[in-house]
């Protein structure tokens, strides 16, 4: 069976914290292919100093290019408006109607999984690939979901075969990656002052942000 990962985010911008997260849970979990997607607008997040989604986008897209089976997908900046997870499912659902999907999220994020749009329907469609990140105890998703759903965490060796005929045995799979320790923020930042980037986003990515000057006044 294909399988397809999700990794949505807001990519302002991406950096190698993501790009090394993806590439630990496609060695990890031999997932096909996973689809970069960043969104249009954070439902999440304020929205004052985020950059213009098409430049967000063509950062991912950059990162992308020449590393295997990862894509820059997107579904939802063109889709415009709130970014929901379960309408991005919906979307890749029609389009790869055969294939298992993965949403791919850290730890910090899955936290918040309780203010997600429709987040039990989204739970009940897909499957969670949830990775570590440094100063984040990948164990404490195994309270953030109450009831029938509690049953449903467990670790990668535990849900078994994501490929198989039979489906993985775990809805939400804690995968303990080593994540690196950097954030958009922390790059933005150093944009800000003056800093090199180097080590920090691919280097086509720094080239991007310079040309465009973005991250320059905020
Ligand atoms: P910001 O600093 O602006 O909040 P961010 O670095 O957290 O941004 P996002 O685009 O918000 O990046 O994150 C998208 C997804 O990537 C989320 O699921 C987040 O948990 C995950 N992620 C971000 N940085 C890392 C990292 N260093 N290691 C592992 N996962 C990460």
């Amino acid at each position: 069976m294909e399988t397809i990962g999700l990794f949505g985010g807001t990519f302002d911008p991406i950096h190698i914290g993501h790009l090394r997260a993806a590439a630990e849970v496609r060695r990890r979990t031999r997932l096909d292919r996973i689809l970069f997607i960043p969104s249009y607008r954070p439902p999440h997040k304020a929205t004052g100093g985020t950059a213009p989604a098409a430049d967000r986008l063509r950062m991912v897209e950059i990162a992308c290019r020449r590393r295997a089976g990862f894509e820059a997908s997107p579904i939802e900046v063109e889709v415009r408006g709130k970014s929901y997870s379960i309408r991005t499912l919906g979307h890749v659902r029609r389009l790869r109607p055969e294939a298992r999907l993965f949403f791919i999220v850290g730890i910090d994020a899955f936290l918040d999984i309780g203010t997600w749009h429709e987040y039990e329907k989204v739970l009940a469609e897909c499957f969670f690939l949830v990775t570590g990140r440094p100063g984040f105890d990948l164990e404490r998703a195994r309270g953030v979901l109450g009831g029938r759903l509690r049953s449903s965490i467990g670790t990668l060796e535990e849900a078994g075969d994501l490929a198989g005929a039979a489906p993985p045995r775990s809805r939400v799979i804690l995968t303990g990656i080593r994540a690196l320790d950097v954030s958009s923020t922390a790059v933005r930042d150093r944009v800000r002052r003056g800093r090199s980037l180097e080590g920090l986003v691919p280097r086509g990515v720094a080239a991007y942000i310079r040309e465009h000057q973005l991250y320059r006044g905020r």
